[in-house]
């Protein structure tokens, strides 16, 4: 659902320390928020994003920079979920509410300043993002929909307005947005919690 600008900042570690000429770094970027589309788009399930690659790891030979990116994201969900378990996250109050939609807003929130580029920039490609060719069933104006969308929300640091925003966009949270949101608040002020979404920040790769 959320952790975009997460994912993203995470993708930008990653370009930043690899530093390889092999990968379009937009591309990669494109892809990296992908998969969570079907948080949008009606019909689809997590297994349709989130099950097209036989092995998860950081293996991108053979892969375009957007194929790339979306593999990263899967990686990146899995080594979160690793952290957060480690240090016992989620027997902190709040955290698995609304399936956990707000410890991932309150993750974009913390981390939002994380990002070594400029927003801008990226904000402008999501709005005219390069037309790839998708292998599963979606429209291409799903698909500008999407990173439309997205633009809005990375447009600057989370807070209550753009949160409230980018929820009444997914179907399937839209009517909870006013309580995803108060839950985020009451999360923020835990500083446990707070905390432990830093590490993950710094964790992840
Ligand atoms: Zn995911």
């Amino acid at each position: 659902m959320a952790s975009q600008i997460s994912h993203i900042v995470y993708a930008d570690k990653y370009l930043n320390k690899k530093n390889s000429s092999k990968i379009n770094r937009n591309n990669f970027i494109l892809g990296t928020v992908f998969p969570d589309i079907r948080r949008m788009a009606k019909g689809m399930s997590r297994r349709d994003t989130h099950s097209s690659f036989n092995v998860i790891n950081l293996n991108f030979n053979d892969l375009t920079s957007f194929k790339a990116g979306w593999k990263f994201h899967l990686y990146c969900d899995i080594k979160r979920e690793e952290i957060l378990r480690k240090y016992n996250f989620y027997s902190l109050e709040g955290t698995t509410d609304f399936a956990c939609a707000p410890s991932k807003l309150l993750e974009d929130k913390i981390i939002y300043e994380q990002y070594g580029n400029d927003w801008g920039e990226l904000v402008y490609f999501f709005r005219n993002p390069s037309e790839i060719k998708l292998e599963i069933k979606i429209s291409y104006d799903m698909y500008k929909l999407w990173y439309a969308v997205l633009a809005d929300y990375i447009n600057r640091k989370p807070d209550e307005n753009s949160m409230q925003a980018f929820l009444l966009n997914l179907p399937s949270i839209a009517d909870k947005a006013d309580d995803i949101i108060k839950v985020t608040g009451d999360l923020e002020k835990n500083q446990k919690a707070v905390n432990i979404l830093k590490e993950v920040a710094q964790k992840i790769i």
